[in-house]
């Protein structure tokens, strides 16, 4: 790894600067970024104070009233392009979602390929942003006029991104941004910047005008508070961790706020299930990305007929995946973002064990990559039970039926997906309605999604809702015409 990396190192520049008003600007200071695992140096990223974030604000809202007046068939062109770039860039972007992320470099791939899409459905979606007429008289004293709804960009938006999905979750908000005609303010993960960066790059190319996408990086804190907090800013999209989304919606005001969460997602796997047909999917669900996925699957709950089966394949499945170096095509788990993080997800392991969890699979670690845990009969008072793991870590329950799991599975701060595996049609619409969540899979795995379908959460997991159309509608404002005949 560390000869690719400095191989890699010929290809992008080492020192990263700010994206501010269509221009690389050498911030006042620099941090280094290290591979979370290689550790190898990738880059010195630059760590904007609170002047050089008033400098992209203050380019953002110097862009909007551009972007505001640009048809949709130029924001579209303009998507386009975006995705055929990417399209052309594809390895070198895997590559460093790999680097920066440790990502395997096979689900990197195909981040990027998700990504593509999401910027595709971004620019047809830039094309039909439309309202609807009113039957005012519906009322009465409407009558006599003529109503229309119209939909209006908010102006400038800040979007704030976690270090998981590092291209495509930020797709999830540029591109429905730039879709709907609003300005943006990046602010990246402080762990995975260097994708954002070359998304500028691109956008750049792709001819997106002067200030319409700043990239600024650095403390979460320090520019999360001041782009949440300024004036100019109309709307917050962020996804990241509950702690703080909460905090951000609780200095956010009256702007718009969309808050993508956490959870800590279940599946249910009902009686007569064929275990085989399924199995290979939940341990993807439960290990892609080392756990690291907002609908990874950290709790199963098997009906008690097949409890025994299940977990013996699903042990027997996880046995076969592949350990290491995220740039190894090989490789299905490679590192967690930190040490804190693999050290967190091996205590929490040791706590489930003291209150009566079996270790059926892993509890290992080497580095920062820690081995696939399955762990039976962990309490629900435990953290790997209740809390977010975000680390290679799933537990499996017994359950008498269909009834109790569900219960289980809504006995949880978060909702944002659940799956539901069953050959039976009356629990699957029993499930589906009584399910707390923002979206139910029936035969499928909660980590199910596809970058068009409506996806948010309830709960601790958030508010609003992202997915091209969905998010848009979240980035722009319907305006009420009336006009007296
Ligand atoms: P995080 O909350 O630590 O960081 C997310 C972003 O917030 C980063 O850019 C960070 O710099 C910034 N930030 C940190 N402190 C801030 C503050 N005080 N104000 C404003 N911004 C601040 O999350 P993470 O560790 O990068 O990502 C993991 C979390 O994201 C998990 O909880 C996961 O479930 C969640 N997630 C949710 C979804 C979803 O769509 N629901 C998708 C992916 C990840």
């Amino acid at each position: 790894c560390l000869n690719l990396v400095w191989k890699r190192k010929e290809v992008y520049s080492m020192k990263k600067h700010l994206w501010i008003g269509g221009q690389w600007l050498e911030a006042r200071e620099h941090r280094p970024l290290y591979a979370p695992y290689s550790g190898a140096h990738l880059a010195d990223v630059a760590y904007a104070d609170a002047a050089e974030v008033e400098q992209a604000l203050a380019a953002a809202e110097a862009a909007r009233p551009l972007m505001a007046r640009m048809p949709a068939h130029e924001r579209a062109a303009i998507l386009e392009r975006l995705a055929a770039l990417i399209r052309a860039n594809a390895e070198r972007c895997a590559e460093l979602i790999a680097l920066e992320a440790a990502k395997p470099i096979t689900t990197a791939k195909l981040e990027v390929e998700r990504t593509i899409a999401t910027y595709k459905f971004a620019a047809e979606e830039a094309k039909r942003i439309h309202g609807e007429t009113i039957p005012l008289d519906a009322a009465p004293g409407g009558e006599g006029r003529i109503a229309y709804t119209m939909r209006q960009p908010l102006g400038v938006v800040a979007a704030i991104t976690p270090f998981n999905f590092p291209m495509n979750l930020v797709a999830h908000k540029v591109g429905p941004a730039i879709a709907a005609g609003n300005t943006i303010v990046l602010k990246p993960a402080g762990q995975t910047p260097l994708t954002a960066l070359l998304l500028a790059e691109l956008l750049e190319q792709a001819g997106l005008p002067a200030g319409a996408l700043n990239v600024v990086t650095g403390s979460g804190s320090l520019i999360g508070d001041l782009l949440v907090t300024d004036a100019r800013v109309k709307a917050v999209t962020f996804t990241g961790s509950p702690e703080v989304g909460i905090a951000i919606r609780s200095k956010a005001g009256l702007r718009r706020v969309t808050l993508e969460l956490g959870s800590n997602s279940a599946l249910l796997v009902d009686q007569g299930v064929d275990v085989d047909a399924m199995i290979a999917r939940a341990v993807t669900g439960a290990f892609s990305f080392a756990g690291q996925v907002c609908i990874s699957i950290q709790r199963i709950y098997v009906h008690e007929a097949l409890f025994d089966t299940f977990v013996q394949k699903f042990v027997a499945q996880t046995a076969k995946l592949r350990l290491g170096d995220p740039l190894d095509p090989a490789t299905d788990v490679s590192a967690l973002i930190s040490a804190r993080d693999a050290e967190r997800a091996l205590a929490w392991i040791a706590e489930a064990e003291q209150h009566g969890a079996v270790v059926a699979a892993g509890n290992r670690r080497d580095g920062n990559v820690v081995a696939p845990t399955v762990l039976l009969h962990a309490p629900a008072s435990t953290r790997v039970a209740c809390q977010e793991a975000f680390a290679p870590i799933v537990l499996i329950n017994r359950i008498a039926s269909i009834e109790e799991g569900i219960s289980l599975v809504n006995d949880s701060r978060y909702g944002l997906q659940a799956g539901v595996y069953t050959n039976d049609l009356r629990t699957a619409f029993a499930a589906a309605e009584a399910l707390e969540v923002g979206g139910v899979m029936i035969n499928d795995i909660p980590t199910f999604r596809v970058d068009h379908m409506p996806y948010g959460g309830v709960k601790e997991s958030g508010t609003g809702r992202e997915g091209v159309k969905y998010a848009i509608e979240e980035l722009t404002e319907l305006k009420l015409v009336s006009i007296r005949k």
